[in-house]
C-alpha cells in the first residue's frame, strides 16, 4: 500500500482522541483547577520533553491536587532540570545492546524491538526520555534488518513489541509487522509492551483486537499502570475485551516516589489490576537517568514496601521487584 493510501484512510476514534491530548501545561493547570504559579517551571520543563496527555487520563485525576499522583507522572517539573551525580543518559545500556537498528538482544529467547519512539503519553520519569530514537527506527525499509536478524536466529522463541509505544501504530502497520513475524517458524509468542490501554483505553478496537485474534502467534500484552486510580470503567472494558480475545495481560509498574511509594497504593493497585483481568509481573526501580530523580525510592525502602506487600496479599498479587542491570542475563529480581 503506498504512503498516500495509508494517510487517506479515515482516522480511528482512538486516533482522533490522540490528536486531541493535552500538550500545553497552561491547559493542564485550567482543566485541573491548579494555580498558574506552576506554570513557568512546567513551561521550562516541558522545552526539554514535552506535556503529553490524553484527555481522558487527565479526566481520572483529582481536582485541585497538585500532588494527585496521576497528574506527578505527567507534569513536567523544576525538578527535571535538576543534574545529579549517578544519573546518566543510556540509563540501561541499550545502545551497547543493538544488533541491527531498533532490535534489542539482551536476554536468551527474546528479541525486542523498539517499534516506534512516539507514545501516547509523556511519562515524566521514563526511562526513554533521551533514546535516540531518529537512530534506532527499525521502521526504516519496512522492518526489514530486524526482520531478518529475527528469522536468523532460530533461539528467538518470542518477540516484544516496545518502543516507545508499539500500539501508538496504526492497525494497519502492527498487522502488516505481525503477520511478516508470523511467517518466520522458530517464533511463538508476540508480547506487547504498551501503556495505551491504560492512558487511552479506545484504542483497545475491532481493528487491534481482529489482527490480534488472526494471528498464529501466542499473544502477551504487558500494560503499564502505576496507581489504582488509573483503572476505571473504561479501562477495564478494554482489558476484558483483550482478555477476551485471549491475550495474556500481565503488568509492569514503576516505583516511584509521590504517586506509589506506599504499601496501600501499591496493594491497591495489585488488586484492581486483578479485578480488570490482569496479574502483576513487574515492579521496577527507577532506572538512574538524568531528569528523574525527584522519583527514587531507595533499595532498602523498596524491599520494605515489598515486605508489607507480602504480609496482605495473596503471593500471586506481588509482582516482582526487579532492576535492570547492564551484562546480566535477565532482570535482576531484588524481592
Ligand atoms: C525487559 C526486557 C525483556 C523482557 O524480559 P522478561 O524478563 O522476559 O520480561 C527482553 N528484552 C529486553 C531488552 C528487555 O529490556
Ligand atoms: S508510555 Fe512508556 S515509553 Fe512512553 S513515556 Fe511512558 S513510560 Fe516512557
Amino acid at each position: 500500500m503506498s504512503a498516500q493510501s495509508v494517510t487517506s484512510l479515515p482516522l480511528a476514534h482512538w486516533q482522533r482522541e490522540l490528536a486531541q491530548a493535552v500538550s500545553d501545561p497552561a491547559r493542564l493547570l485550567q482543566m485541573l483547577e491548579l494555580p498558574p504559579s506552576l506554570l513557568s517551571a512546567s513551561r521550562l520543563a516541558a522545552a526539554g520533553f514535552s506535556l503529553r496527555v490524553p484527555r481522558g487520563y487527565v479526566a481520572r485525576m483529582r481536582k485541585g491536587d497538585a500532588y494527585d499522583p496521576l497528574l506527578r507522572q505527567v507534569l513536567p517539573v523544576a525538578e527535571e532540570a535538576v543534574e545529579t551525580a549517578g544519573f546518566r543518559f543510556d540509563a540501561v545500556g541499550d545502545l551497547g545492546a543493538m544488533p541491527v537498528p531498533g532490535v534489542l538482544h539482551k536476554y536468551q529467547g527474546r528479541a525486542l524491538l523498539v517499534a516506534t519512539g512516539a507514545c501516547a503519553i509523556h511519562c515524566r520519569y521514563c526511562f526513554r526520555r533521551h533514546f535516540p530514537y531518529a537512530e534506532a527506527n527499525p521502521a526504516q525499509e519496512g522492518w526489514s534488518a530486524a526482520l531478518d536478524y529475527i528469522a536468523a536466529d532460530s533461539s528467538l522463541r518470542e518477540v516484544i513489541l516496545s518502543g516507545g509505544d508499539p500500539l501508538s501504530l496504526s492497525d494497519t502497520r502492527l498487522s502488516a509487522l505481525s503477520g511478516a513475524l508470523q511467517s518466520i517458524a522458530h517464533v511463538k509468542t508476540l508480547r506487547i509492551h504498551t501503556r495505551l490501554p491504560i492512558v487511552l483505553p479506545e484504542r483497545v478496537d475491532d481493528a487491534l483486537l481482529g489482527w490480534l485474534a488472526a494471528s498464529r502467534l501466542r499473544p502477551v500484552m504487558v500494560v503499564h499502570a502505576n496507581h489504582a486510580h488509573e483503572i476505571d470503567a473504561a479501562v477495564r472494558h478494554a482489558l476484558g475485551r483483550l482478555v477476551a480475545t485471549g491475550v495474556v495481560l500481565f503488568n509492569q509498574s514503576v516505583l516511584l516516589a509521590g504517586v506509589n511509594d506506599s504499601v496501600q497504593a501499591l496493594a491497591a493497585l495489585s488488586e484492581a489490576l486483578f479485578d480488570a483481568g490482569v496479574t502483576p509481573y513487574y515492579l521496577h526501580l527507577l532506572d538512574r537517568v538524568q531528569g528523574t530523580a525527584h522519583f527514587e525510592v531507595d533499595e532498602a525502602r523498596a524491599r520494605d514496601l515489598m515486605h508489607g506487600l507480602r504480609a496482605c496479599l495473596p503471593g500471586y498479587l506481588v509482582p516482582r521487584l526487579v532492576r535492570e542491570q547492564e551484562g546480566m542475563p535477565f532482570k535482576l529480581v531484588l524481592a
